[in-house]
């Protein structure tokens, strides 16, 4: 079967946008890109410099330094890739939530976006990758051969970024997830970009597999087709 050089995944916060990411780029033998990491990245690297998120030209700097990359998986310990800034694992510390809470504020500047999205084309242009982001379809690589929008009800992301927390042993009431998600929902939602020529997916009461499936069965209908 011919297939599409780059597949783009974008969607709101916990949609299952990275589950769905890794388990389709490993089906097609493809690298998996979460461009989410660069900037998670980004502000960990900000608040350790101390570095505010409303400092633009220092954030803009940073980017444009920052010698981030993402590795197969370097431990066994569930992680899906490792990041690295300038020779330091920061995998999991990209995931806290001090991170958490800043990233949207970091990531809505224009010139911070301006400022990662090359880095994110380098990796987009070598091909056999599926990108999963916010503006990736739209904006990063329009020419993408394959667009996916990913939806899923604030209830249903609620319950599985609350589930997430609760099996990494982390403490959280469903309530401060909900309403946590929100904040971020509406903080994004100048740059959570749906694609017109995009395959919409409802993920509610789906698993990631019976997605892969169904993507994978529209991908040979195209190709063929
Ligand atoms: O996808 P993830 O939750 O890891 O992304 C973290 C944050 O990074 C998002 O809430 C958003 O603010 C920002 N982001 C973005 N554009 C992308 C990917 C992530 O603005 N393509």
């Amino acid at each position: 079967m011919l297939q599409p050089a780059i597949i783009t995944i974008d969607g709101p916060a916990a949609s299952g946008k990275s589950t769905l990411g890794a388990l389709l780029a490993k089906q097609l033998g493809y690298t998996y890109f979460d461009t989410g990491v660069l900037y998670r990245a980004l502000t960990y690297l900000a608040l350790a410099q101390g570095i505010a998120p409303d400092d633009v030209p220092a954030l803009v700097r940073l980017a444009e330094q920052m010698n981030a990359h993402v590795e197969p998986p370097t431990l066994e310990d569930g992680r899906q890739y490792t990041v690295t800034a300038d020779g330091q694992d920061i995998t999991w510390a990209i995931r806290e939530p001090e991170v958490e809470r800043h990233v949207s504020a970091v990531s809505a500047h224009p010139a911070v976006r301006t400022a990662l999205r090359e880095q994110q084309r380098v990796i987009g242009r070598r091909g056999r990758v599926v990108m999963v982001g916010r503006d990736i379809g739209n904006v990063v690589m329009p020419d993408a051969d394959f667009k996916i929008f990913l939806l899923a009800s604030a209830e249903e992301r609620a319950r599985r970024r609350h589930h997430e927390l609760i099996s990494q042993g982390r403490e959280a009431s469903f309530e401060q997830v909900f309403e946590d998600l929100r904040r971020r929902d509406a903080l994004d939602a100048q740059n959570t970009l749906q694609p017109a020529d995009a395959y919409i997916v409802n993920s509610d009461g789906l698993s990631p597999a019976d997605i892969v499936g169904k993507l994978c069965a529209v991908l040979e209908q195209r190709t063929r087709g």
